[in-house]
């Protein structure tokens, strides 16, 4: 395994740290130090280095900047009220970078390796982990290409890293349906693309949908397939399921959907406690005869940042149809606090889902 030098920050180079936990908005705040590491074909990784937070220095004809090849991953650690530091299924997370990475000509990175690294970082900057419940240190490890050149091919040279930031609990004011606008006019991803990979392209593609969603007082965007329009696919930068019934729907992977790790925790709990659960096609048309009927019962988008995000209404073709009154559904509230309940250890984990970070 390559040997990681630390350099730690001095005095001047911390950062301040943020004195409300209560008051963290998502993103904006970083940890004083992070992980970095170079790769030049021919070579391989080297030069891996935990260094005070700094910028980069980029030429600016570096080829991510032009032909967005660049991947990241998303994960958080939890800090248990009796001080142990949690990662929640990070395997899974390097499981997915690297299929990423390989789908845009990137090179892999030693799953092994990055809990290894990651621990390091975690370590130096365990101060920056918040306390209060809820609230959490989000991780961000990043990889662009850094080759100063023009011409669209594979890069000859990367760089990777690890940024940190605290943030605060996704429902300050307690767990709240969210409005949802389906759009039949915009894509997210089509089936052979990118879509399956967390790319940087992807989410520049989705900006100006959810801006358009947001002017007509929406929170996120229900995306359909690329394709004829009908099948649903995600929600915002969630996967989807929906409680039809006694069962459990969720859109298959089929190339076009990024596989959540929230997205297959929730299937695996389903399973666990007999929960019908079904990975199956589901039409938008579907959806809102299910919902007329009633036969909807939920709806709710799962990802890292809200872990369970229950959506209250649909807007589709003139339309608004109201999921569950408005409210929180009993299997959203039930995936909610389970999966919580594990990650800050405060639940049994019968799946081997908790990584403890060991931090002295
Ligand atoms: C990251 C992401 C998700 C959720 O994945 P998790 O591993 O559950 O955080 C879903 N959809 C998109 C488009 C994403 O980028």
């Amino acid at each position: 395994m390559l040997d990681i030098e630390i350099q730690p920050a001095d005095d001047s180079q911390k950062r301040p740290k943020p004195e409300d936990e209560n008051k963290l908005v998502f993103g904006t705040v970083f940890s004083d130090h992070m992980f970095i590491m170079n790769y030049d074909e021919g070579k391989g990784w080297h030069s891996a280095r935990i260094v005070p937070y700094h910028p980069l220095s980029l030429d600016p004809a570096t080829m991510v900047l032009h032909y967005g090849q660049g991947i990241f991953e998303g994960l958080k650690a939890y800090r248990c009220h009796d001080g142990r530091v949690n990662l929640f299924r990070p395997g899974k997370n390097w499981e997915r970078f690297n299929r990423s990475a390989r789908r845009m000509c990137m090179p892999e990175i030693d799953p092994d390796f990055q809990t290894h690294a990651l621990e390091q970082l975690l370590r130096l900057d365990v101060d920056w982990i918040p306390k209060k419940k809820g609230t959490s240190l989000y991780i961000r490890p990043t990889m662009l290409a850094t080759e100063a050149a023009l011409g669209v091919r594979p890069a000859k040279q990367y760089v990777y890293y690890i940024i940190t930031s605290p943030v605060g609990p996704y429902y300050p004011e307690g767990f709240n349906p969210v409005k949802i606008y389906v759009t039949d006019k915009y894509v997210r991803a089509v089936r052979g693309g990118v879509g399956e990979a967390k790319t940087l392209g992807n989410y520049a593609a989705s900006l100006y949908a959810a801006e358009e969603a947001k002017k007509k007082g929406y929170t996120q965007v229900l995306w359909l397939d690329g394709v004829e329009r009908r099948y649903v696919e995600e929600v915002g930068t969630m996967n989807i399921f929906f409680r039809i019934g006694d069962e459990l729907i969720t859109p298959p992977l089929t190339g076009s959907i990024l596989p959540g790790i929230t997205r297959d925790s929730v299937i695996h709990l389903a399973k666990h406690w007999g929960i019908p659960v079904h990975e199956r096609p589901i039409t938008i048309g579907e959806v809102i005869e299910k919902a007329k009927t009633g036969e909807l019962k939920e709806c709710f988008g799962t990802g890292t940042a809200a872990v369970i995000s229950p959506v209250g209404e649909l807007y589709y073709k003139g339309e608004t149809c109201v999921i569950n009154n408005g409210t929180v559904g009993e299997w959203s509230k039930r995936f909610y606090d389970e999966i919580v309940g594990i990650q800050y250890g405060e639940k049994n984990d019968p799946f081997g889902w908790i990584h403890q970070v060991p931090i002295n």
